[in-house]
């Protein structure tokens, strides 16, 4: 029986992961460098914090989020932002996906357009689609750095533009887009009429000294910033989504989520302010990932046929394989099954990133070292 998708997926990270694994289980040995999953455990505060809330009676929490979190979380993030941000200007959720598809519904009307990052996170165009938007890709050029060109953005905007998505560091490139061009772009949302959505997932995972986006910001900027723990704070799988929004939206948002998936697990909600006041292991994070950053472009930069810009941040290197002849799609696919090192093709992550690959180092130094030999010989052969 078919099914009725009414959006085109052109597949993720979690299609190579599940090559990988089929490779893996018929005895390969592949070198994963394709999940932007950190490989820390969760800070000890957090887990003891979690584990503590286990034996609780498990209830419902309010779909925003429990109060008394949302306190904590709101009180963070005034300092993220340098302004006093209200518990109601805050919500969690499962995952910080929903902020943008909570956004999407909440905001959009079948035909509007939202501008968003090429290459970007895959998920951004899909969830426009799905709200029956249309996604308006906006270059990220290798020659800039991988950063938006505020002119360029401005030319795309249309009356019927209602959102702009920035991410920085962006996935895929790990670039960081300078203060002030963060500070364009609000200008031009606020000029426009629309909301800027600040994806702010690798904020804390920056190596080049760059300020956080948020400082760019006016306190008046018609901003949702679209916040994770997964990277930061090693806690993927928690599924800890934070939206700081106007109460309004706010508002509406936790509307949605009653319907949709009425809250976050109130045992992980529990966990949150201690894992927000993990700073010690965000550093330590950021620390040894700077030393796997410098290790990787140490590397690619010596290898024949490839051009990368180093990333500021995040933890993915995106170098331009094209002089070696081969689509991002062959490479990858030739580099998994031949040389055994799993990295996503470009062309996944929007038109723009055609050529590149994505390799993500959130493995250990030694498996980066294997990985970079693998591809090393591979390039070589
Ligand atoms: N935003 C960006 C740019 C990401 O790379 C990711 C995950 O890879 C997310 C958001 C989603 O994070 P999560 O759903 O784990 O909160």
């Amino acid at each position: 029986m078919t099914t009725a998708v009414r959006w085109q997926s052109r597949g993720s990270a979690f299609t190579i992961a599940a090559a990988a694994d089929r490779l893996e289980r018929a005895g390969r040995s592949v070198v994963r460098l394709e999940l932007g999953v950190p490989d820390l455990p969760p800070p000890p505060e957090a887990q003891e914090a979690l584990a503590a809330a286990l034996g609780r009676p498990s209830a419902y929490t309010p779909p925003a989020g429990l109060p008394e979190v949302r306190e904590h979380v709101a009180a963070h993030y005034s300092g993220v932002l340098g302004r006093p941000v209200a518990a109601d200007e805050v919500l969690l959720v499962p995952g910080s996906n929903l902020v943008l598809h909570g956004v999407l519904l909440a905001t959009v009307r079948p035909g509007d357009e939202v501008l968003l990052p090429d290459p970007g996170f895959p998920p951004y165009a899909e969830l426009v689609r799905l709200a029956g938007a249309v996604p308006v890709g906006y270059p990220l050029r290798a020659e800039r750095g991988h950063a938006p060109d505020p002119a360029e953005v401005a030319a795309l905007v249309s009356p019927r533009t209602r959102l702009l998505v920035l991410n920085t560091p962006n996935n895929p490139t790990g670039a960081v887009t300078p203060g002030a061009t963060v500070a364009a772009l609000a200008a031009l949302a606020r000029r426009g009429g629309f909301r800027l959505l600040l994806d702010d997932a690798y904020r804390e995972l920056v190596y080049d000294g760059s300020p956080p986006a948020a400082a760019a910001l006016a306190p008046d900027d018609p901003v949702v910033l679209m916040d994770s723990l997964s990277k930061s704070h090693s806690l993927c799988g928690w599924r800890v989504g934070i939206a700081v929004a106007d109460r309004r939206l706010v508002d509406d948002l936790a509307q949605l989520m009653t319907n949709l998936h009425c809250c976050m697990p109130d045992v992980v909600q529990r966990a949150v302010p201690a894992a927000l006041r993990a700073h010690h292991r965000v550093r330590a994070l950021a620390a040894e990932l700077r030393t796997r950053r410098d290790l990787v472009t140490g590397r690619l930069s010596d290898m024949p046929g490839l051009r990368l810009h180093p990333p500021g941040g995040a933890f993915y290197a995106f170098p331009d394989i094209t002089a070696t002849g081969l689509t991002d799609e062959q490479f990858a696919d030739r580099l998994l099954h031949r040389a055994g090192v799993a990295v996503v093709p470009g062309s996944l992550y929007g038109r723009h990133g055609r050529g590149h690959v994505r390799i993500a180092f959130t493995r250990p130094s030694d498996q980066l070292t294997a990985g970079m030999d693998r591809l090393h010989d591979f390039l070589e052969s």
